[in-house]
């Protein structure tokens, strides 16, 4: 394919997205801006990056930093904020923060810690969102990473008080297994739950990330203020992603 029909595909996907969460909103009784839209863009190329942005994205996540270390730095002159939202090792920090506006998948103190540490040292603001794991029960941890319910308060304790760090608020990935698992809508709405907490003692800490590409009305039913969108708008990944 060459890059103008590249190009057009996007942009047609993109309007299709666009139109789902208008849809989305509107039987929500909510207004269309209380809901960002952040585009996945793991595993595919910078060149795609690049043609997104001048199709007016301005949100862009990846989940792996092998990959998407090399494509943010090919792309350091567009006006994207970049998300981390997948699993994360301390010994990826270094790399993450370097390119990273927020990271969404805080989990655990250790990473709350080495991710401080590193902001203070380059003098860079991170935004920290707690991924919370909901087919974790009260304590424990996610199969696919996140903090159980019951870590959230404390967690989010540190991140308010690690320098280099400000907490922005939740994010879930629906769940394959456990009570939620096949009800996103309910996932969800948990989610909101958790926020409002969250909120009494944090009151600017007011993202909740939730929704991707199959379950996106679910989550702007539930009030989510950022939807996580990758294959919808980029096409279905070849292999894992
Ligand atoms: C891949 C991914 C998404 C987007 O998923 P799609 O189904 O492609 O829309 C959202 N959130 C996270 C954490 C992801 O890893």
């Amino acid at each position: 394919m060459d890059m103008t029909d590249r190009k057009d595909q996007l942009a047609a996907n993109l309007a299709k997205v666009e139109a789902r969460i208008a849809a989305a909103c509107a039987a929500a009784g909510r207004r269309r801006d209380e809901v960002t839209l952040i585009v996945v863009t793991k595993t595919y190329p910078a060149g795609d990056v690049r043609m997104l942005s001048e199709l007016d994205v301005r949100h862009v996540a990846e989940n792996r930093d092998q990959d998407a270390a090399p494509k943010a730095a090919e792309c350091t002159d567009l006006p994207l904020t970049w998300h981390f939202v997948g699993q994360l090792q301390t010994n990826k920090v270094r790399s993450v923060v370097g390119y990273a506006d927020l990271v969404q998948s805080v989990d655990r103190s250790k990473l709350v810690t080495a991710l401080s540490k590193e902001a203070v040292r380059v003098g860079r603001e991170v935004g920290c969102l707690l991924q919370v794991a909901l087919d974790a029960g009260e304590s424990g941890r996610g199969e696919r990473g996140g903090v159980a319910p019951g870590g959230i308060a404390e967690l989010a304790d540190l991140v308010a008080d690690a320098p280099g760090l400000r907490l922005d608020g939740l994010m879930t990935v629906a769940p394959l297994t456990g009570e939620y698992a096949g009800r996103q809508q309910a996932a969800f709405e948990r989610l909101m739950d958790l926020s409002t907490d969250l909120r009494r003692a944090h009151p600017a800490a007011n993202m909740v990330s939730a929704g991707m590409s199959a379950d996106l009305e679910q989550a702007v039913a539930a009030g989510a203020t950022h939807v996580r969108v990758g294959s919808a708008v980029l096409g279905v990944r070849a292999g894992l992603g």
